[in-house]
């Protein structure tokens, strides 16, 4: 009894605060409740098994199995409580539930301050190769030549609109990394009145990172860690197990896409908002279909992303500049590269990126990725150059080239600027059990 009206309890305070407060972590409906009402009864009825032996082993699996779901060692304290005191332990349990629901990031997206200003929209999909861009949105993009082949040093450039060879941000040492210094973008819009906010993931983004400055709101889904996650945990492994296709991945870009639709639905005018998705990063974490081709699964991953962001294109309201752009490429078996961060290659710099909401004079030839930015938000001016300064090889830092049709020209960093390494302290090791550092090159 006390199982079930804890967990009733539990699951629909999870509901109200999920409706009431979607950034909690996902969009939350009722249609989501039956399920989430299951999973709590279930957590319930474990910590309240009558037989001691019972408790002891629900506790000592509750113990191991939630704080690896909901990524708080925490909650292996609420497991071992709940085995000790079955009543005081679900109590315990479902205020630790709330509360690390309730103080989770806010959707705290105020009151645009400038509604003159035009609304602008930054969509980067991770990963995504020039060639393959029609996969995307089915229409050619304009092809653009990014400063690193991975996420960190691409993005920094983007945000602050130099090369990675000049700003010299992004270079992994023996503790950390280096960061760049100065203005970015959101920065520069918030200066402008604009009010800011962020739908992102992948760990390179970070604010341990910078990638916050600017920001009103900052949302990265690694801060979800609330019960609303577990939910599309267990689905997760479920899919897995029933051998459909595990979305987990693909439900964290749903999720993000939705979180920006509220913010589109609410008015773009005097709003910056930066939405990063994953989608074809994640290309070979799909356990269902290994063995298949490689290209096409990157393929389809891509198409995925395509669908995941239709909607949301669809309600951009008009007069509102739209920024849509890859950070870096993958080889995809080139040179008997696959992945990236690995080499200075078209495979892994050429970029798409489109543009809408207003028409930019587009010069022959590629452009920076790094200039778009300015170009679309910031009235400056776009060219095509003959040659673009590429750097960012992980393993590598030295390693630069200028970029040219012809192709990959040395370039000579030791005059570089030197910048202090940033301690990544634990969350280098996150990013190692993520495979974010140390990416295999084979
Ligand atoms: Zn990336």
């Amino acid at each position: 009894m006390w199982a079930v009206a804890g967990g009733a309890g539990f699951a629909l305070l999870e509901g109200l605060l999920g409706l009431l407060r979607p950034a909690q972590g996902v969009a939350y409906q009722w249609l989501d409740l039956p399920l989430s009402l299951l999973g709590w009864v279930l957590v319930a009825t474990l910590l309240s098994l009558p037989r001691h032996g019972e408790r002891l082993a629900s506790g000592v699996l509750l113990a191991l199995v939630l704080p690896v779901l909901l990524g708080s060692p925490w909650w292996a304290l609420l497991g071992l409580l709940g085995l000790v005191i079955p009543k005081v332990g679900i109590a315990a349990f479902a205020s630790m539930g709330l509360l690390s629901a309730w103080l989770h990031p806010r959707e705290s997206l105020e009151q645009a301050t400038h509604p003159e200003l035009p609304g602008l929209m930054l969509i980067t999909v991770d990963t995504l190769r020039f060639d393959h861009a029609p996969g995307l949105l089915g229409q050619l993009p304009v092809q653009a030549v990014s400063a690193a082949p991975w996420t960190l040093p691409a993005m920094d450039s983007v945000m602050l609109g130099v090369s990675a060879v000049e700003h010299g941000g992004g270079r992994e040492g023996e503790t950390g990394v280096t960061r760049p210094k100065g203005a970015r973008l959101a920065e520069r819009l918030k200066e402008q009145g604009y009010v800011n906010s962020a739908w992102v993931c992948n760990p390179h983004l970070r604010p341990e990172l910078g990638f916050d400055r600017g920001f009103e709101s900052f949302v990265h889904s690694d801060t979800w860690r609330d019960p609303v996650l577990l939910r599309f945990l267990v689905q997760d492994r479920m899919q897995r197990w029933t051998g459909e296709i595990p979305h987990m991945w693909r439900a964290r870009d749903q999720a993000l896409v939705s979180l920006a639709m509220r913010d589109v639905e609410r008015g773009m005018e005097g709003r910056f908002v930066w939405l990063h998705i994953l989608g074809p990063h994640e290309y070979l974490r799909d356990p269902v279909q290994v063995g298949a081709d490689t290209g096409e699964l990157y393929a389809l991953a891509v198409e995925r992303s395509g669908n995941d962001l239709a909607a949301l294109l669809q309600a951009i309201p008009s007069g509102t500049r739209v920024l849509l752009m890859s950070d870096h490429g993958e080889s995809l078996g080139e040179g008997g590269l696959w992945g990236h961060g690995t080499d200075l290659s078209d495979a892994q710099l050429l970029v798409p990126a489109w543009v809408m909401g207003m028409s930019l004079p587009m010069a022959e030839g590629p452009v920076f990725s790094w200039d778009l930015p300015g170009a679309v938000f910031e009235g400056q001016a776009l060219t095509s150059h003959p040659q673009a300064p590429v750097t960012g090889v992980r393993g590598d830092p030295q390693r630069a080239a200028l970029r040219s049709a012809s192709g990959y020209q040395a370039l000579d960093l030791s005059q570089g600027i030197v910048l202090d390494e940033l301690d990544l302290g634990p969350l280098k090791g996150q990013l190692e059990a993520l495979g974010y550092i140390g990416f295999p090159s084979d």
